[in-house]
């Protein structure tokens, strides 16, 4: 701990047995504060999140410690308890330690030496306990962070190849079973090899971060996404959505990239930057599988390339 003393309450009604005990703490350089009662305690505890250790006499007018015990931990307060008992109470003091004190301390002619060793034996296993939630939050959260990584295209923000192929494997299985259909749309920066040249790779790669997030903001329902598919190409899933509802998505696409108005002097269809599409919708079958579509829904925007980009194909026939 730092150099702030360490602070302990010391609870009991009988001001002589207070003084005592404080007495003797401080000779050993902790801070001590004093309670009659347990009502007393818990208000102190509840008020000054500083109480690092209570040490707590059991029969208390008003409240008592094993109430006190009960009150801390029903209000979370971590804060560790050692109780006081007399020889004719132990039962009471194990039944403390089975509601959460820490430790019992017998008060008899030794508790000058028990006292200091039970409080910093205490405090040590206390402060041990902390630090062990403190890791395991960290960690949790470090875990978190890194399987949101994973799935995660570094330069746009939105989800990468990796997502793509996990979950439009588990959205195509999904629609195989619930006979629902599912879209696919590929989309390809025009003529993006120009841009880079025309503008440098810096420039580039501020594009695809709005590009993504132009398909992205396209996007109507929850359960639709829009992935990095490498490079400048994206692809977006939308499951239970026919080639109807596909069509609206990728011309909404299509109008929030051009409506960017990125400067593109180098394209030949355009002078801002536009963006091609291929749409396909399947309900598929137990024994297909995502690639199937992928594969034509890639001729379609094969095929928007050829007949002048910045422009929306569909494929031939269903996959
Ligand atoms: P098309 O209209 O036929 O799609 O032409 P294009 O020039 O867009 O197609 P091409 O596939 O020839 O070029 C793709 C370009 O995308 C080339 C590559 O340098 C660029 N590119 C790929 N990934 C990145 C990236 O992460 N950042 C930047 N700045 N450029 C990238
Ligand atoms: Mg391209
Ligand atoms: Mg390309």
């Amino acid at each position: 701990m730092d150099e702030e003393k360490i602070k302990i309450l010391v609870v009991d009604d009988d001001s002589f047995v207070r003084e005592m005990l404080a007495s003797i703490l401080e000779s050993y350089d902790y801070d001590v504060d004093t309670a009659e009662n347990g009502l007393e305690a818990l208000k102190l505890a509840d008020s000054s999140p500083d109480i690092d250790l209570i040490i707590s006499d059991m029969n208390m007018p008003e409240m008592g410690g094993l109430e006190l015990i009960e009150e801390l931990r029903g209000a979370e307060l971590e804060v560790p308890i050692i109780m006081l008992t007399g020889n004719d109470e132990i039962s009471t003091a194990i039944e403390a330690m089975k509601i959460g004190a820490n430790d019992y301390l017998l008060k008899d002619e030794n508790i000058q030496e028990t006292i200091p060793i039970s409080a910093e034996k205490v405090l040590e296993k206390h402060q041990l306990k902390m630090q062990n939630i403190q890791l395991m939050k960290d960690l949790e959260q470090k875990n978190k962070e890194l399987a949101r990584m994973v799935f995660v295209d570094g330069l746009t923000g939105i989800t990468n190849r990796r997502y793509f192929d996990n979950t439009s494997y588990t959205e195509w299985g999904r629609a195989a079973r619930e006979g629902a259909p599912i879209s696919i749309i590929m989309i390809d920066i025009d003529y993006f090899k120009f841009y880079n040249d025309t503008y440098g790779h810096q420039d580039g790669d501020d594009c695809l971060k709005e590009v993504a997030r132009a398909l992205d903001d396209a996007l109507e329902r929850s359960g639709d996404f829009v992935s990095r598919y490498g490079g400048e190409e994206f692809v977006a899933v939308l499951p239970n959505t026919d080639l109807a509802g596909a069509m609206v998505v990728a011309e909404n696409m299509k109008a929030n990239v051009s409506d960017l108005k990125l400067k593109h002097e180098s394209s030949k269809v355009s002078d801002h930057v536009t963006i091609s599409l291929g749409v396909g919708s399947i309900s598929p079958s137990r024994r297909s599988e995502p690639s199937d579509l992928i594969l034509e829904v890639d001729k379609a925007l094969y095929k928007a390339k050829q007949n002048g980009r910045n422009r929306i194909e569909i494929i031939e026939e269903e996959a």
